[in-house]
């Protein structure tokens, strides 16, 4: 795999004056079971901020209205609704699914991969992947972003899971082994501190973020992040490495303001507009 880290950063292109949201693209975000409602509304707000035209979150009914509490900007569709939710997958241009979904809906994923829209497959999403043996119904427009415990459910092989936390060049491996095996994989996102994007023909290692981003509901936000990314055009594999850049330099700031120590998953979130500026 040719190794890409040092070329430039893909960007998103500037708006034009005459743009309308629906230039921006429409989001669905799939996640939010009771108990875990504040995982999709963190993925929410930052696809927000990384620029998406419109956001809608399906969470399951109980959660629904708590996940719509915690902010006024995007939408909330009960999953359970069918109909709603169909509706709500069809007008997407994008979806993401997984942080806090939990374990009872499964079924969804088949209907998403079969649905064909640029998606973010993240947390539980991850795992029913792992538990459905879906891994060959992945297609190309699909990022996989695990953390070294969901890359070993998905792989299910112990010694390939050891290199998930190995040094670079076995963290490269493994996430080539991913993006090849999931079917077209789009790319894989191997977290860790030296996040690793891999399409399965090239790699790039990010070189932001610090020890602070390692708190609950740091991946919430990097899902929302690469689906506003994808929502703005950017492919699989740009929008993961981009959004592993940009999450990164937000983690940084918010690491210079609070402290490695205090800081935590919303500050990312406070901190997006900001690293978002630094690109320009
Ligand atoms: P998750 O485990 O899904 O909450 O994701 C954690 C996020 O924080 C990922 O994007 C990781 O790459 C990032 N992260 C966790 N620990 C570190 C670390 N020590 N250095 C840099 N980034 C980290
Ligand atoms: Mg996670």
């Amino acid at each position: 795999m040719k190794d890409v880290s040092q070329e430039p950063l893909p960007l998103l292109a500037g708006r034009g004056a005459e743009s309308h949201k629906g230039d921006f693209g429409r989001v669905l975000l799939i996640g939010g079971a009771p108990g875990m409602a504040g995982s999709i509304a963190m993925s929410a707000l930052s696809c927000l901020r990384s620029g998406a035209g419109l956001v809608t979150v399906a969470a399951p009914a109980a959660s629904a209205p708590v996940v719509a509490s915690f902010c006024p900007v995007y939408m909330t569709v009960a999953i359970g609704k069918a109909e709603d939710f169909r509706e709500s997958l069809e007008a997407a241009t994008v979806v993401a699914i997984g942080p806090g979904l939990g374990e009872n809906w499964d079924t969804l994923l088949p209907l998403v991969l079969a649905a064909n829209k640029p998606t973010v497959i993240d947390a539980d999403g991850l795992n029913a992947l792992a538990r459905g043996s879906m891994l060959e119904n992945v297609h190309a427009r699909c990022v996989l972003t695990p953390h070294p415990g969901e890359y070993g459910r998905l792989v299910g092989d112990a010694s390939l899971a050891a290199k998930a936390t190995g040094d670079d060049a076995e963290r490269v491996e493994a996430a080539g082994v991913l993006a090849r095996r999931s079917g077209a994989s789009g790319a894989v996102l191997l977290k860790g501190a030296r996040t690793v994007v891999a399409d399965g023909e090239r790699h790039a290692i990010n070189k932001t973020g610090n020890p602070g981003m390692a708190t609950g509901g740091s991946g919430d936000v990097l899902t929302g992040v690469i689906a506003g990314l994808m929502a703005q055009g950017l492919g699989p594999f740009d929008a993961a490495r981009l959004g592993a850049h940009v999450h990164g330099v937000a983690g940084d700031l918010a690491a210079a303001r609070l402290g490695q120590i205090s800081m935590i998953a919303t500050d990312l979130i406070d901190e997006l507009p900001h690293a978002f500026q630094r690109l320009d």
